[in-house]
């Protein structure tokens, strides 16, 4: 017995040695993952490396005056998700979600998890009528997933601000990301799961038929 006992004792430590190496292991990933700008969960860019690449995409369009929208979008009642069904059920939704939108993306646009449940695209060389066409695109992908976690099943939808830029005009990281979270807040505060786009001094000659308010 004392070496059964010996040998338990042997084998308890090398699996706390085996968790500890394992979890050390996921800790040095996500420094990594975060130091080349990615979200651990989703993959996709993190928000600081988001900045870094509008900035870049910015620069682009004033220089070959070309237009650029950004959309940002987030889940609706997110919380209610996590308080009904546990923070892992969100966790889960959160990579669900981001699946979705990466399957319907263009190759040229970039995602990013700005951050919680909310996620940030970048659209070089899009107008602002098809930056709205492309958001209710995602939109009515995410309403129509049929979302299974355990024994329970549920639906969710998504509320998404629209801001765009015309190269010749100037505009900067921060101005294009108030507008569309301005945009964002507007989907939100009037009922949710739509796509608004907050017109803003965009020159074009005809207006895209989208719910477009001037600011
Ligand atoms: P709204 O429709 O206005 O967006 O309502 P909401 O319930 O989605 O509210 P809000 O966006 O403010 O809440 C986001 C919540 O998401 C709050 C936070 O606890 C939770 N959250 C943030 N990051 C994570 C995560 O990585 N995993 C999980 N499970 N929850 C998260
Ligand atoms: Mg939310």
């Amino acid at each position: 017995t004392v070496f059964l006992e010996t040998a338990k004792a042997k084998q308890a430590d090398l699996s706390t040695e085996i968790i500890n190496d394992m979890m050390e292991q996921k800790h040095n990933i996500e420094v990594l993952q975060k130091e080349v700008g990615q979200d651990s969960m989703t993959h996709f860019y993190n928000h600081e490396r988001f900045r870094e690449l509008l900035k870049h995409e910015i620069g682009r369009a004033e220089r070959y005056k070309i237009e650029l929208s950004v959309i940002i979008c987030d889940i609706d009642n997110f919380k209610a998700i996590n308080d009904s069904f546990g923070h892992l059920a969100g966790d889960g939704v959160i990579k669900t979600v981001a699946n979705c939108l990466k399957e319907h993306l263009r190759e040229s646009d970039l995602i990013a998890r700005y951050g919680g449940d909310k996620f940030s695209i970048i659209l070089p060389h899009t107008t602002p009528a098809k930056a709205y066409d492309i958001a209710e695109r995602h939109r009515e992908k995410i309403a129509a997933l049929k979302i299974k976690y355990q024994k329970h099943k549920f639906t969710l939808t998504m509320s998404f601000g629209i801001a765009s830029f015309q190269g010749g005009a100037r505009t900067s990281v921060d101005e294009l990301i108030r507008r569309a979270d301005k945009a964002l807040y507007k989907a939100k505060s009037t009922g949710k799961n739509q796509s608004i786009w907050l017109e803003e001094k965009f020159k074009i000659s005809s207006l895209p038929v989208c719910k477009a308010e001037v600011l």
